[in-house]
């Protein structure tokens, strides 16, 4: 199944594929799974790279990038001639998603696409790499893991994808990435999309393509429409209790980032005691368990997810209604990655952070970001955090009181 194919509505423009220099046979595959209009990046981004340009893309999750990296390929590349298509996600979900899309526009060319993800054996990845794929789709760790085995080449690569590249280049994954690159030829087309890029980040990935052309369509937070912002600043002892109190008052669908698998755990368990239909995902958890908590949401049979930003990175989830933050996240482009998740084409949505006066660099940071102050709000039966305009002594003096 397609699993991208849940109706939901990524604003499109009104071009047609055509026009951007798909052909026919790819074109109507798009129409067997409703895609009448390409979104904003794949309008951009569909002529450079069909023209072969290296791309630097940078839009929200949810705007259509699969389709901005992946139809090119589908046009470009014909079956047969080993792999020469690489497209490498941080998470299992995004690879599962880019292999199912890659599936149905890859039809007329033939393009067989393997996917290969960590938590999943080795022995039937390693079945279907030795049926002459054309295009891998993979987590880095697996990837690298299968190529040191030598059960797939590198040397063919004419097409390498970066997903969520802020992340790939981050350090967890940059060791691998970086012998990626050493391992594919230097002649290919270097695509990378991100719904953030610091600029030490976009510094670094330059270095490994080829005068990029650079396609920013991130909304500017301060227009972005249709997302109010809450902040429920509490006492350090308080902050289960607010999560719990705001999962109570709010009857929408909910996605909670927390930092810590723990906390995942624990608020599962409470918010379950309490009555309300909740699941989880982060790193502990199977594949399988990941899937069939992101498809429960999907389908309602859960109403709040529970999620570690690693294993929420490009969640492709139709409606969020409210994003909850357990937690100040660790920048201001998380916190906006994150608020990009709700709110989408003309829906409306909410963004509430839950933190304590630690964070209070952190909030300035993001008020400033927004360009308004995050409004205060208190959550049914949870003391507020009281803040005052201190000195540094009265300001230490506090602190000592509450740890
Ligand atoms: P992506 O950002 O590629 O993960 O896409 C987000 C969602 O939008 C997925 O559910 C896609 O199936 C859907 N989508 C992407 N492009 C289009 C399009 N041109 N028309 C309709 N839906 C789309």
């Amino acid at each position: 199944m397609f699993h991208g194919a849940v109706p939901q509505d990524p604003t499109a423009t009104e071009a047609s594929f055509a026009d951007l220099g798909l052909s026919e046979p790819v074109v109507r595959s798009l129409d067997s799974i409703g895609f009448k209009h390409p979104t904003p990046i794949q309008e951009q981004v569909i002529p450079k790279a069909l023209a072969g340009r290296d791309v630097i893309g940078l839009a929200q999750t949810g705007s259509g990038k699969t389709g901005a990296f992946g139809l090119p390929i589908a046009e470009h590349l014909i079956h047969g001639k080993g792999v020469r298509g690489l497209i490498l996600c941080p998470t299992r979900e995004i690879a599962l998603q880019t292999q199912s899309f890659l599936d149905v526009v890859g039809k007329d060319h033939k393009l067989s696409t393997v996917c290969l993800i960590g938590g999943v054996k080795l022995g039937p990845q390693i079945d279907d790499l030795r049926k002459h794929p054309d295009i891998v789709v993979a987590t880095p760790g697996r990837l690298w893991d299968q190529f040191q085995r030598k059960n797939l080449k590198l040397d063919r690569i004419e097409k390498l994808v970066l997903d969520e590249a802020d992340h790939m280049l981050d350090l967890g994954f940059l060791p691998q990435i970086l012998r990626v690159f050493e391992a594919v030829p230097d002649e290919r087309q270097t695509m990378m999309f991100s719904a953030t890029m610091p600029s030490t980040v976009e510094n670094l990935a330059r270095r490994f393509m080829r005068e990029p052309v650079r396609v920013d369509l991130r909304p500017d937070m301060r227009t972005a429409e249709g997302i109010e912002h809450r902040l429920y600043l509490v006492e350090p002892d308080d902050t289960k209790a607010c999560l719990l109190a705001l999962a109570a008052e709010e009857k929408g669908s909910m996605l909670v980032f927390l930092r810590r698998k723990v906390d995942a755990e624990w608020a599962t368990k409470q918010l379950e005691q309490e009555g309300h239909p909740v699941e989880r995902i982060h790193s502990d958890r199977t594949q399988s368990q990941r899937v069939a908590a992101l498809q429960g949401l999907r389908q309602g049979e859960h109403r709040i997810l529970l999620a570690t930003d690693i294993a929420a990175r490009g969640i492709d989830i139709p409606v969020i209604e409210h994003i909850v933050n357990y937690g100040m996240p660790d920048s201001v482009d998380d916190y906006i990655h994150r608020a990009g998740r709700t709110a989408r084409g003309a829906m409306k949505g909410t963004v509430s952070t839950i933190a304590t006066w630690q964070a209070k660099e952190d909030i300035r940071r993001i008020e400033k970001a927004l360009g308004m102050p995050l409004p205060r709000c208190v959550a049914e039966g949870v003391e507020p955090y009281v803040e005052r305009k201190t000195t540094i002594r009265g300001r230490q003096k506090i602190r000592r009181r509450l740890t």
